[in-house]
């Protein structure tokens, strides 16, 4: 045993997560080795950040160097039902924090950020993939298999799972928990975008159709390309996907909220899809490891939250790993689990009200008040421990409630309308009071 390599922390996985954890630890002085499965820079979905990943990356010293990049700039998210539209604009959000992001390709991204890691000095090796854990409450053990097909040990403190899809520990730990979410999947590539107009670029857009259940991302990148994908049940992404993807061609071309601006598109990859991705985890901690990013929990993509759970997760994760490093008590479930839940519910309480029609009723009304608006723009802004904000602290009931008057308004000025055209045929002017 005397040759196995010993690192204070191991970490599982480069995303996001696994950067922002690495960046953190090895400025606490920390020795910290990144095992990364695939060679960079590699394909991973998930484009469109929210403004409160900007903290994170500030907080660990990797923002200058996405900023040199000159990413796509993201100001907002502007939603389409049919003719209907509403735009959230974070550059006026309730939250005191960032009001604007990026959208990114996620290979140039992530390969940026793991290679500012490792320029910090942390050890990153790819092509590495962990293949099993032993964990206990002193000693964690990794075996890896390296990039000639060479089993491997090295020994840890601490294990941060940041394996995202790949759900090492979950997987090995039998962690996995069904999602209460439906399960949904999408189908996407990026197409030179040579119909953007103007002012196209700075939000992503995203199209409603199917009676809520279904809907459409449009996300703009700095090089003229652009991001686009299908998010719907499962059997119909599996339709669109038939034929090399014939059905997900003609779909976006023909889509009638598009005009035509993807016909004929030049696609960089052909399309992918991805059936069934939310789930859920039963802990996100135990003897000696934690769960970060996509290793916890995945809900759904509506809302564009993956990375900026990833990174607020990778970030408190490596905070508190290196407060028990130093010999400080640590309370696992109050300080991560918990306070992470608050999070992912107010997220999950979103979505939901997403496909149940009851986000819609909200947002595209005749009028939403201004205030209110502010207050959802902080939630899709990434916000969402914010608990000033009324649409985060009452967030498993004020969709709802918002939803029911809107409803019941709406009735009422349709009936207010009605009533005026009968009563008053000649369209003189008549007042009606309900
Ligand atoms: P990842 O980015 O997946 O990184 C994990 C890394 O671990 C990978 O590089 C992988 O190779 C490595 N790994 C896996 N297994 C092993 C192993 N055994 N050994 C070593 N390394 C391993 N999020 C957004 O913020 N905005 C969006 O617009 C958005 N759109 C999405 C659309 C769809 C259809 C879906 C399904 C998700 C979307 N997401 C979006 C979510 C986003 O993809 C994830 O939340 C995010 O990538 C999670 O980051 P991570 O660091 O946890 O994991």
């Amino acid at each position: 045993m005397s040759n196995v390599e010993f690192y204070d922390v191991v970490i599982i996985g480069a995303g996001p997560a696994g950067s922002v954890s690495a960046a953190y630890l090895h400025k606490q002085g920390k020795k910290v080795l990144v095992l990364e499965k695939e060679e960079f820079p590699r394909f991973v979905i998930g484009e469109s950040l929210l403004p409160h990943c900007m903290d994170h990356l500030e907080e660990t010293e990797l923002l200058d160097v996405i900023k040199q990049a000159d990413f796509q700039v993201k100001n907002g998210a502007t939603f389409f039902l049919g003719d209907k539209q509403c735009s959230f604009d974070f550059t006026d959000h309730y939250t005191d924090g960032w009001k604007w992001t990026w959208q990114v390709k996620r290979a140039d991204f992530d390969k940026l950020l793991i290679d500012e890691v490792e320029k910090k000095g942390v050890i990153v090796r790819f092509r590495c993939s962990v293949t099993n854990v032993n964990c206990s409450a002193k000693n964690q053990e990794v075996t890896y298999v390296d990039e000639n097909g060479t089993a491997r040990l090295v020994q840890a403190n601490y294990i941060i799972d940041a394996s995202g899809y790949g759900r090492v520990l979950p997987k090995q730990f039998k962690l996995d928990q069904p999602s209460d979410l439906e399960g949904r999947g999408a189908i996407f590539t990026h197409v030179i975008d040579k119909n953007r107009q103007e002012g196209d670029g700075n939000n992503i857009t995203v199209h409603s159709f199917r009676n809520n259940t279904s809907w459409i991302w449009v996300i703009p990148f700095a090089d003229g390309s652009t991001s686009i994908g299908v998010v719907s049940e499962n059997e119909h992404i599996k339709e669109l996907a038939n034929n090399n993807a014939s059905g997900f061609n003609d779909f976006v071309s023909n889509f009638k909220g598009l005009n035509g601006r993807f016909l004929n598109m030049e696609q960089l990859f052909e399309p992918k899809h991805l059936l069934g991705y939310s789930i859920g985890v039963k802990h996100m901690y135990g003897d000696g490891y934690v769960l970060c990013g996509n290793s916890t929990e995945f809900l759904d993509p509506i809302f564009s939250s993956g990375v900026t759970l990833a990174t607020a997760s990778g970030l408190l994760a490596a905070k508190l790993v290196n407060r028990e490093l130093n010999n400080e008590k640590v309370d696992w479930q109050v300080e991560y689990e918990d306070y992470l839940k608050e999070g992912i519910e107010v997220f999950r309480s979103y979505v939901k009200a997403w496909y149940s029609g009851e986000f819609h009723e909200i947002i595209f009304a005749k009028t939403i008040h201004q205030e209110i608006k502010r207050q959802i723009s902080s939630v899709l802004a990434g916000y969402v421990w914010d608990k000033s904000n009324p649409f985060i602290k009452k967030h498993k009931t004020i969709l709802k409630s918002l939803a029911k008057v809107t409803k019941i308004k709406s009735r009422q000025l349709i009936l207010k309308n009605l009533l005026g055209k009968i009563l008053s045929p000649n369209n003189k002017s008549f007042t009606v009071f309900i």
